[in-house]
């Protein structure tokens, strides 16, 4: 199996299992008890809410754990218009992001809250002016991505946020980190990111753990009121066993980080040598995108029946974005693709399981699908 499909998921690596198991069998308290299950419990939590929060520069007390990045995303920017958006009434945010920060804001929209949504220029880049030059005194939320989940192009967001702050210290700062957590060093992200979203089935926990990190003396109000766990913002008895192998995971990526983003780097060196090969084929990310996300368009075969070509052949990739679900992205649309490439595009991305025989076996699968199915249209 030459499994090329980890900005959608990736596959859980065994010292991440264990911790798990272990969570479900030897510290299987409510870490809201007080006895010595409880407690156990509890200082599983606090471990690796200290191992998450280090990697965007936040503490523990302004680490959350929730289910998922979604969920991270729609409550910072659903309760901080709940809390900050009675006199302000302007949402900034740009053209290309994920559903997750597109459809709250689309909701506050619906509500009567102005949106302006910042485009890449015309060769999609984004300047961190083009960001903060829509901010105003009526802002009091800008939500920008680390890296794009289709093309693995890094935004501004950081210098954006940084101009933001010095001309509006109130606004606030959202990121979406998904993409670049771990896979870029953001453990200065909380210099200029209030709030952080990130999820833990990118980088090898299970599906189903997110976490926000919001900086103290913000205030977001709740999504889901109860109990008061975490702190208050978000109620319901933590998950444990995710939790406990949300933060093994990122101890792991964190101590490989170099290794796993150097060995990224010679995968898609070796994908551009053996694409370069193939002049149907375009990989649509460049020199500044991340290299664990590779954006790659083949004119002329769709991306569907190209999908399940490779599959065939054991490599598993995704069309365009794996949330899109084979509907025309919007988002690569912004990035400028050309409309007859939209329905021609995969995405090929890495982990730090990835080696160089799963490039040679997506290439060898397009050089195939080339001959075979441009044959047959
Ligand atoms: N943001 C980005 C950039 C993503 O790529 C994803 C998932 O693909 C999400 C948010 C949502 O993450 P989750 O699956 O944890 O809700």
């Amino acid at each position: 199996m030459h499994y090329l499909d980890n900005a959608a998921t990736t596959k859980p690596p065994e010292t991440v299992c264990q911790a798990v198991l272990r969570a479900m069998t030897e510290n299987f308290g409510n870490p809201s008890s007080l006895h010595g299950l409880g407690v156990g419990a509890e200082k599983i939590l606090d471990e690796s809410r200290a191992a998450v929060g280090a990697q965007l520069g936040f503490s523990p007390e302004e680490t959350y754990f929730t289910s998922c990045a979604t969920e991270s995303s729609n409550a910072i920017i659903l309760g901080a218009a709940e809390n900050y958006g009675k006199r302000k009434k302007t949402v900034v945010t740009t053209a290309v992001e994920h559903p997750a920060t597109a459809r709250p804001v689309e909701k506050l929209e619906k509500n009567g809250f102005k949106v302006v949504r910042v485009n890449p220029d015309k060769d999609g880049k984004f300047t961190a002016e083009s960001i903060a030059s829509a901010v105003d005194e009526d802002t009091f939320l800008v939500s920008c991505m680390l890296v794009n989940n289709e093309t693995g192009y890094i935004l501004p967001a950081a210098e954006a946020f940084r101009k933001i702050k010095k001309r509006f210290p109130d606004c606030i700062t959202h990121c979406d980190a998904v993409q670049g957590f771990l896979k870029t060093d953001t453990r200065d992200l909380s210099k200029t990111a209030d709030c952080v979203s990130v999820s833990g089935h990118k980088v090898g926990a299970p599906k189903g753990i997110g976490a926000a990190c919001i900086k103290k003396g913000v205030r977001i109000a709740p999504l889901l009121l109860g109990g008061g766990q975490e702190r208050g913002f978000r109620s319901g008895t933590e998950s444990v066993p995710l939790i406990a192998g949300f933060g093994a995971a990122v101890k792991l990526w964190a101590e490989n980080a170099e290794l796993y983003r150097k060995n990224a780097f010679a995968l898609r060196e070796r994908l551009r040598e053996r694409l370069a090969a193939m002049p149907e084929v375009v990989i649509n990310s460049g020199g500044d995108c991340s290299p664990f996300i590779n954006s790659i368009s083949a004119a002329g075969l769709k991306a569907e029946v190209l999908l399940h070509f490779l599959e065939a052949r054991g490599v598993y990739v995704s069309s365009g974005s794996a949330c899109s679900k084979g509907k025309k992205s919007s988002v690569l649309k912004a990035f400028g693709l050309p409309e007859k490439l939209l329905d021609s595009t995969i995405r090929a991305s890495f982990s730090d399981d990835t080696a160089l025989s799963d490039i040679d076996a997506l290439a060898d699968g397009l050089q195939a699908a080339l001959a075979q199915l441009c044959r047959v249209r």
